[in-house]
């Protein structure tokens, strides 16, 4: 568009055969921009046999012979269709989108719309004459009108990756790769909060440990040890609620916050995830299950996080000590 801008009007039609591939591969762009952001399909065969067809014709008439407002309209059109092409996908997409989507949503909704109206605009228009053309208000409009959309999409696209890149940073940050869990640092900056936080009490810290790990990955191998993790893994979160915290804390060992669940609600979950866990399925060559122990303690308001999860570790350290396969509830705080 720059490049037009600053052409004589009358090299126009010698450097057609250029310039017009340069908007539709800037439309395309923009159409895969648009289609990967909302994870719609971006038709790039329908683009390039449009780009082809508009090609021709610009050879056709540039080249051939001049005509400026055939070339106008058809390169229009396939830009029009080229701009169209993720609409009906993203229009028809129930998502849910934040703020800045929707704007970005907007944006483009009102340049597809725009760039498919502009054809119709040339015709009703009727210029044949190229000076009448480009001395024309709608040149001018339509110039500016598209760098101004191009810049405006092309800003919201770059702020919304740069967003969405940084939300994909955090999750990293605070999850455990091979489990997808909350890991230990993401635990202790959520934990404090949940602590303090009164429409969650009562919560109750909850260890726990698989048993003989260590047989399960010198038996197996070290990979089916990670299936077990992750089985695992998923059992725990079947047992809780969304406003629990899973985390694995390192190894095979575990650390749950569970919230408005006092001592007893705190039992029972690690009792039903103790249970399934044993009747998970899996069983060692010499007969063992695996299994899981639990230590739990309660998080009472204005206690230490740090000691509350050392409390629960001793009574976890207890189960394992009477034979494994078990849950010991601190008693401080028991009713
Ligand atoms: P206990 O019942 O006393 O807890 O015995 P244990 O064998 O489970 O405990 P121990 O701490 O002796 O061994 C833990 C094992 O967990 C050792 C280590 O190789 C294994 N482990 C730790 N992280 C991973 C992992 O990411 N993947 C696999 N497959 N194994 C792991
Ligand atoms: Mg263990
Ligand atoms: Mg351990």
């Amino acid at each position: 568009m720059g490049w037009q801008s600053v052409l004589p009007k009358t090299d126009l039609s010698k450097w057609a055969i250029f310039t017009g591939p340069l908007y539709l591969i800037g439309a395309w762009l923009c159409t895969l921009g648009i289609a990967q952001k909302f994870s719609v399909p971006s038709y790039p065969k329908i683009a390039a046999a449009v780009g082809l067809v508009v090609q021709a014709v610009l050879y056709q008439n540039s080249v051939v012979q001049d005509n400026i407002a055939v070339r106008a309209l058809w390169l229009n059109i396939g830009l029009g269709i080229i701009h169209f092409l993720p609409f009906p996908a993203i229009f028809f997409k129930r998502s849910n989108k934040d703020r800045l989507e929707t704007l970005l949503y907007w944006s483009y909704a009102v340049f597809a719309i725009y760039t498919m109206l502009r054809p119709v605009m040339l015709l009703i228009l009727g210029f044949t004459e190229i000076k009448d053309m480009t001395a024309s208000i709608y040149w001018v409009a339509t110039m500016l009108g598209s760098l101004l959309f191009s810049l405006i999409l092309s800003g919201l696209l770059l702020v919304v990756a740069m967003r969405d890149g940084i939300a994909v940073l955090r999750e990293e940050r605070n999850h455990d790769v091979l489990t997808g869990l909350l890991n230990r640092r993401a635990f202790w900056e959520l934990a404090e909060r949940h602590a303090i936080d009164r429409r969650l009490q009562p919560v109750s810290i909850l260890v726990g440990d698989i048993d003989h790990f260590k047989r399960v990955n010198d038996t197996w191998g070290h990979a089916y040890g990670d299936i077990v993790l992750k089985a695992v893994s998923a059992t725990m979160l079947e047992c809780v609620r969304s406003t629990d915290l899973v985390t694995r804390f390192g190894g095979e060992e575990f650390v749950l916050l569970l919230t408005n669940s006092d001592l007893e609600d705190a039992e029972r979950v690690a009792q039903r995830i103790r249970e399934k866990v044993s009747e998970g399925g899996y069983v060692l060559p010499q007969g063992q299950r695996i299994t899981m122990s639990f230590g739990i303690a309660a998080l009472v308001p204005g206690a230490d996080v740090r000691e509350v999860v050392n409390t629960a570790d001793k009574q976890l350290y207890k189960a394992k000590q009477s034979g494994r396969d078990q849950v010991v509830v601190d008693q401080l705080y028991a009713a």
